[in-house]
């Protein structure tokens, strides 16, 4: 089955009509039907009384003469049918007054107050009889309802008349259309009122719907204008009723909800507030961070780089960019440590410049500088790049000779000899030439770094004493009388690994 869709405010409309209508029919109708009653009721006791009343103004023992047509001319019949006519024009209603005699079964007229053509005339009979008029001869007695007969549509009254022995009566018409007349005038009354009462049930239940449908209706734009976030606003209407209390309900809702709305703005502009203080704080930290970051940076930096320097020149010589006395030492050590694991023999070369006091003398001391570079130079590219050289202090170098033994030494010791003897020096246009005296000496087993070099300065001062520009062994043959072992053997029985070859480029090896 279908549901029925209507709206809240029809529904109350028809509700409310339906049950005014309903109510006010009723009401209506009862009181129409005994308004009708009643008019019908006063109409026939009217009828039956004015019959009564009349009856009484009359004496049946007069009218005994009245029996024909011809019997108009008699006096009493004259005289009795003007006291009918005055009391007829006397009384408006009525329509026609009459007296009737009953002989028998049959009813005839004796005196009619018609004034038209139609007028009954003594003797007349009247054959359209009703129970009504017979029971009228012997007491009063008015129709139920409206009879018709030859002079129209009446409701009549009868009532006996004096001394008439139930059998005159007098009859009292009233017209049926006055009668309807005044019902029709009921009628429209009630009509009237119904309409009127229709009326008032249409206003009353528009009034009532719209009572309810008002406050609804604001009620949901209320909450339609909610739901799209317009809270502000407040219901101004007043019922006077229970409606009052949920738009008071309703109200204090809207509050609530405009509060907590305000409370939630602001928390979030606070959060929000919170959360710039905290971003532009952490941005001003990390900012001051990279700084303090950059500054330990270059200060990691220019220490790295001092330290660097440091260490070189902790560990060079600053005229000859040689490795100075300790930095040979080092190394000197780690070959000492090799020598332990490995056994291979290396060589420990002292040279020493001869006469380079007179170079001094000769030519100033800024040429010796000169010398002593141009000597380190020469010297190291004398070398392969494992080998070891330092200025050793003055004009002494040591230079250190991985896996070559004291012979092989020598030999290195004389080939460089024998190459500076040839060599030319200059100082501008001057030309000069120098010599190296040489003391040479192989590690030996269980040896200290400094016995060894002592050995090696003690062959070198051997050199020198036996007249300088020479090559002096520590342990083995004087050279001239050829080394057991050759330089060139000890350069192929060389073999450093890649790490160590890389730390003595570091240590300035050549
Ligand atoms: P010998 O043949 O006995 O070695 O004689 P020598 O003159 O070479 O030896 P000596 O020990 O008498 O003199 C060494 C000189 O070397 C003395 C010193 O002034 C000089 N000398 C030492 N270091 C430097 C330096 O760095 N630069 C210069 N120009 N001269 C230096
Ligand atoms: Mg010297
Ligand atoms: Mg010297």
């Amino acid at each position: 089955m279908k549901k029925i869709v209507m709206p809240i405010g029809k529904k109350l409309f028809l509700s409310h009509f339906l049950a005014v209508l309903l109510v006010s029919g009723s009401i209506g109708t009862y009181f129409y039907l005994s308004a009708y009653e009643s008019l019908l009721h006063s109409l026939k006791s009217r009828l039956q009384s004015s019959a009564a009343m009349i009856s009484q103004a009359l004496d049946a023992r007069d009218l005994s003469p009245i029996n024909h047509q011809e019997d108009q001319s008699l006096p009493v019949y004259r005289e009795t049918l003007g006291l009918l006519r005055s009391i007829k024009k006397t009384n408006p209603d009525i329509a026609f007054l009459y007296l009737m005699r009953q002989e028998g079964n049959r009813v005839f007229f004796v005196v009619d107050s018609d004034e038209t053509r139609a007028q009954a005339l003594p003797g007349r009979e009247y054959k359209q009889t009703i129970p009504a008029l017979w029971e009228g001869f012997s007491r009063p007695a008015v129709d139920d309802k409206i009879f018709e007969d030859d002079w129209g549509a009446f409701m009549s009254g009868y009532a006996p008349l004096k001394n008439g022995n139930g059998a005159y009566l007098v009859g009292l018409d009233m017209r049926a259309d006055e009668v309807q007349r005044k019902f029709q005038r009921l009628q429209i009354s009630g009509l009237l009122s119904l309409v009127a009462s229709v009326l008032l049930a249409l206003l009353f239940s528009r009034w009532l719907s719209s009572h309810f449908k008002r406050p609804i209706k604001q009620l949901v734009s209320r909450c339609s204008a909610i739901a799209e976030g317009k809270i502000g606003e407040k219901m101004e209407l007043r019922t006077g009723d229970e409606l009052d209390h949920l738009i008071k309900a309703f109200n204090t809702m809207t509050e609530h909800l405009e509060d907590s709305r305000d409370r939630n703005r602001w928390a979030q502009s606070a959060l929000k507030k919170g959360q710039e203080e905290l971003e532009r704080r952490v941005e001003e930290r990390t900012r001051e961070l990279q700084g303090v970051n950059d500054q330990l940076r270059e200060e990691i930096t220019r220490r790295q780089k001092t330290e660097e320097a440091l260490a070189r020149v902790a560990r060079s010589d600053p005229l000859t960019g040689l490795m100075n006395r300790r930095a040979m030492m080092y190394w000197f050590q780690y070959q000492l440590k090799h020598y332990q694991r490995n056994r291979i023999p290396f060589a420990v070369l002292l040279c020493d410049i001869d006469h380079f006091k007179q170079v001094n003398d000769t030519y100033g001391h800024a040429v010796g500088d000169l010398v002593l570079r141009d000597m380190a130079e020469f010297l190291k590219e004398s070398l392969r790049s494992q080998d070891l050289l330092a200025r050793w202090g003055g004009e002494e170098f040591l230079i250190l000779l991985p896996d070559t033994d004291e012979a092989g030494g020598a030999v290195v010791a004389e080939k460089i000899r024998s190459r500076i003897e040839k060599e030319l020096f200059r100082d501008g246009s001057r030309e000069f030439r120098l010599s190296l005296s040489f003391g040479v000496a192989a590690y030996q087993p269980e040896q200290s770094a400094d016995d060894c070099i002592k050995a090696a300065d003690a062959a070198m001062y051997r050199a020198k004493n036996s007249g300088r520009n020479r090559v002096e062994m520590a342990n083995g043959p004087k050279p001239g009388h050829s080394p057991s072992s050759s330089r060139e053997e000890a350069e192929t029985s060389l073999s450093l690994n890649s790490s160590e070859s890389s730390i003595l480029r570091q240590a300035g090896a050549v």
